[in-house]
């Protein structure tokens, strides 16, 4: 594929090959990419997970390329561009970021920023042309997500959710014994997710920032509230939920922990909590005749589970960064090949109706919360 077309013309050489949003699924194999061509990755956001585990991870990958950067802080571009071979070209500002229209050696932006920027981020990116990869927690609110959906369709670009463990092997696993169920009907799920933070005040100011999407709900509960679901494969008809704060001088406008009851079809409930002040990380599946559960479930390697019946889900991708390298593989994929993403837009969205519901009962102080249908 010429690589020298425009942003916009690759957009409709795509089309025609039904390789935009919206395209059927291929007949390809999920690993092929009879193309050979990497997608350029700008990485919008040069924070703790672009630099730590994003970048690292764009250089194991096979179908895409760390190719530009979007920051505010002009100090770090030198060391990033001599690390990662960057050229001036693709280098931009969040105040420029509307000329990568024109970069056709972008394909791709991943938003890694702050959670109140990934609506305007991405909206940004598909008027541009180009596909959106965006962190979780996809927006701030459903109404936030839908929109990102739609602005994604209308310019036939594909939206995918930085949900990594959609891509860890026994995460995959727990999630086909949704449908499989080895041990019968699932009954209770339990799912808690939260680290022991901020103990030094609180140096990373717009996690504890209401109005850019602080607080452990939209942080870790978000892993708690995707494995409830993906483990059950059944959307949570209504909430209830309640938050706490041992230290109301930090967590003034934000949760500090999140407990969160989901309660499903089938009369399957799920036992959920979060925490910027408690370490937890642990997923259970209780069932008519036995049980499986993981801890942990949700970090970057080594997530592992064990059965009732003696089963052990130790499989692996490797060390970190490979979760991500993973993730980023197949998101290209997707794109080279057009076939269906795994954390689709619609996956972040499904998400945000509930945590809209959560938030709202926690306002409520614990009430039962309807999840507003799809
Ligand atoms: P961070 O604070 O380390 O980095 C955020 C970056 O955004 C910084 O470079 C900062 O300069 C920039 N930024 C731009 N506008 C900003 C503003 N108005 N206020 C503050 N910073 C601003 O955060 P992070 O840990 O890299 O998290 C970024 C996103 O990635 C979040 O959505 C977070 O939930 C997500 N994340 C996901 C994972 C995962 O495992 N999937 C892990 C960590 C973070």
């Amino acid at each position: 594929m010429d690589t020298r077309l425009t942003g916009i013309s690759r957009r409709r050489l795509l089309q025609a090959m039904g390789l935009a949003a919206g395209a059927a699924w291929s007949p390809l194999g999920a690993w092929a990419n009879p193309s050979r061509r990497k997608l350029g990755v700008a990485l919008v956001g040069l924070g703790g997970y672009s630099s730590g585990l994003l970048a690292p991870a764009l250089g194991l990958t096979r179908h895409c390329r760390l190719a530009g950067i979007v920051t505010g802080s002009p100090h770090k571009v030198d060391e990033w561009q001599r690390r990662y071979d960057i050229p001036d070209a693709n280098v931009y500002d969040y105040d420029g970021l509307h000329r990568i229209a024109d970069n056709p050696d972008i394909d791709v932006i991943y938003i890694v920023t702050p959670n109140h920027l990934h609506k305007p981020l991405a909206l940004l990116g598909a008027r541009a042309g180009k596909h959106v990869w965006c962190e979780k927690p996809m927006a701030m609110d459903a109404a936030e997500g839908e929109a990102m959906v739609a602005a994604c369709r209308d310019n036939r670009v594909r939206l995918s959710i930085g949900y990594r463990m959609r891509h860890e092997p026994n995460t995959r696993r727990f999630m086909a014994m949704a449908t499989e169920r080895p041990f019968g009907a699932i009954r209770t799920l339990q799912a808690q997710a939260g680290f022991d933070g901020f103990r030094d005040g609180g140096n990373d100011a717009w996690r504890l920032d209401a109005a850019r999407g602080g607080g452990a709900m939209y942080d870790m509960g978000v892993y708690a509230l995707n494995g409830a679901r993906g483990c059950t494969g059944l959307e949570p008809l209504s909430v209830s939920a309640t938050r706490h704060t041992t230290r109301p001088e930090l967590f003034r406008g934000v949760d500090e922990t999140m407990k969160f009851r989901l309660e499903f079809p089938q009369g399957i409930v799920a036992d959920c909590a979060t925490s910027f002040g408690e370490n937890m990380n642990r997923l259970r599946v209780d069932c008519e005749r036995g049980w499986y559960e993981m801890s942990p479930f949700q970090a970057y390697d080594g997530n592992v589970g064990k059965a009732s019946d003696g089963t052990v889900f130790k499989a692996t991708l490797g060390r970190q960064p490979r979760m991500q390298a993973e993730q980023m593989d197949q998101d290209a994929l997707a794109i080279l090949n057009g076939t269906p993403l795994r954390a689709p837009g619609e996956e972040g969205v499904r998400d945000l109706r509930v945590l809209d519901a959560i938030f709202a009962s926690a306002r409520d102080g614990g009430a039962t919360t309807a999840v507003r249908p799809g």
